[in-house]
């Protein structure tokens, strides 16, 4: 018996079967990887988030580009703190003597993380708060904004 009483046999029954042939493609436009990079770099510009979804595990069923107002995942996530997203591998940083405190990055921001702090007139981020998207990064225009890999930041290592 496996795990939760499931003996091998259920557990196998209950696979999808395209799991040893993928999944059924026919009928879908393909890309490019640089078509495909240059168009998330579009949506990136324009503040929507990249999430991947897999649906049927083990397979990438999407990658949505969206923003909280129309996605209910973030909207859950975010604004019902029922968590349904996990986060990415990095979070955001910036570059204090590079900042110009402009705010541009606050206004893409889709999960609270970017506070603009008077005092020293530059973006701040709560790391705890951070999903990691980017988007912040691509809205700077001066190049201040970065993202740091979650392992290397204590506060956010195990946080996901
Ligand atoms: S990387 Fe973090 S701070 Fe930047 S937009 Fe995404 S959630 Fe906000
Ligand atoms: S967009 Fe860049 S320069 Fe402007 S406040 Fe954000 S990090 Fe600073």
């Amino acid at each position: 018996m496996g795990p939760g009483g499931n003996s091998f046999g259920d557990i196998l029954s209950g696979l999808d079967d395209s799991f040893l042939t993928g999944p059924d493609t026919s009928g879908l436009e393909q890309v490019s990887t640089g078509d495909a990079l240059a168009a998330f770099a579009d949506h990136e510009k324009e503040g929507l988030c990249h999430t991947v979804w897999t649906f049927m595990t083990p397979f990438i069923g999407g990658v949505c580009n969206c923003d909280r107002s129309d996605c209910m995942a973030m909207k859950s996530t975010v604004v019902h703190d029922v968590k349904v997203m996990f986060r990415a591998e990095y979070v955001a940083e910036v570059n204090r003597d590079v900042c110009t405190g402009c705010r541009a990055c606050m206004r893409v921001c889709q999960f609270g993380a970017l506070a603009y702090s008077a005092a020293d007139q530059k973006a701040v981020v709560d790391q705890t708060a951070c999903y990691g998207c980017g988007i912040c990064r691509s809205a700077c225009p001066h190049d201040a904004m970065g993202l740091r890999p979650r392992a290397e930041v204590p506060a956010t290592a195990s946080l996901w």
